[in-house]
């Protein structure tokens, strides 16, 4: 595809295998924007770091959420970054407001955008995203929740990814299995990742959280930590996702660094993104140069044009 030979060559020092199994998440960098991507045919998905924002403490840099207290401008921008390094239009960005709760909600171009520029029109009580629409970047935020990301395929070509948000209550209730019944329709998953999150090094809980894991999980609540990675894996086993299918990033956003992390940082802090996409089909991407679909009633505005207008709001 030229929108991944194009990527390779402007991010320079990028393609460091971190991690991966069956296939790797790489780590990519484009003028100092970091994230680690992962796809397949025809779709697409990055997890972002806190790397190459602009955002001030407590929010530096690369915060991507409007729901936290940093400034507008500021959070856009970082959008718009992350777009750019990855190809896909900012403005048209999905956005879930997250509950910790299990609704998983099909999007199509009438959601396009859906709270891209203003967290009130992110999509309400919702904590998962699925599509089958080209084009329509999913995104879930995180610093610490699991951040999981679904690549399904059917016959015929026919294609569904889904972002889905699962802290300790959201893996309890069942999102993730609710994410693969739903993609499920469109046909087997072929890829689950387990982004990084807070892992078993570092997930100190309750003995009252932890006995529930172990009645779910058992082996998942182990010296009073909680391995969400495990758990997240087994709900998707449970669910019909081929064991050989479930990457996991293996990376603990509380020790490593490069992450927000919101037990580290005592809650003051930002969030990093799960995005993920399902590119057209030919040799077209969904960078401003190409993109399908009908435009509906948001009109996708030009990056600089949004950013300019925002920064000069109250
Ligand atoms: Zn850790």
């Amino acid at each position: 595809m030229s929108s991944r030979r194009d990527g390779d060559e402007a991010r320079g020092s990028g393609g460091t295998v971190v991690s991966g199994e069956p296939a790797a998440l790489r780590e990519e960098r484009r003028d100092g924007v970091t994230w680690l991507e992962t796809g397949g045919d025809g779709w697409r998905a990055a997890f972002s770091t806190r790397l190459g924002g602009v955002s001030n403490a407590p929010f530096r840099s690369l915060n991507l959420s409007l729901a936290v207290g940093d400034h507008l401008a500021d959070v856009l921008e970082n959008r718009r970054r992350l777009a750019a390094g990855l190809g896909y239009r900012a403005p048209w960005l999905v956005v879930a407001e997250q509950v910790h709760g299990v609704r998983v909600r099909r999007v199509g171009p009438h959601e396009r955008g859906a709270g891209a520029g203003d967290q009130s029109e992110a999509l309400p009580a919702t904590d998962g995203l699925w599509t089958t629409e080209p084009c329509l970047p999913l995104s879930v935020s995180v610093a610490d929740c699991v951040p999981v990301v679904l690549s399904a395929r059917g016959t015929e070509e026919r294609r569904a990814v889904a972002t889905l948000h699962a802290g300790w209550r959201g893996m309890i209730a069942g999102i993730l299995g609710q994410g693969v019944r739903l993609v499920g329709g469109v046909g087997p998953v072929t890829t689950a990742v387990i982004g990084p999150s807070i892992g078993p090094c570092c997930f100190a809980v309750g003995e009252e959280v932890g006995e529930r894991f172990e009645a779910l999980w058992p082996g998942s609540y182990r010296d009073g930590r909680v391995d969400l990675w495990q758990a997240a894996a087994r709900q998707l086993e449970a669910a019909g996702v081929d064991a050989a299918r479930i990457r996991r990033s293996g990376l603990c956003t509380v020790c490593d660094q490069r992450f927000f992390s919101h037990r580290r940082e005592h809650g003051r802090t930002g969030r990093q993104m799960a995005v993920a996409w399902l590119e057209p089909g030919g040799l077209s991407d969904c960078g401003d140069g190409g993109g399908t679909g009908p435009r509906e009633h948001r009109t996708p505005l030009g990056d600089r044009d949004r950013s300019r207008k925002e920064a000069g709001a109250p």
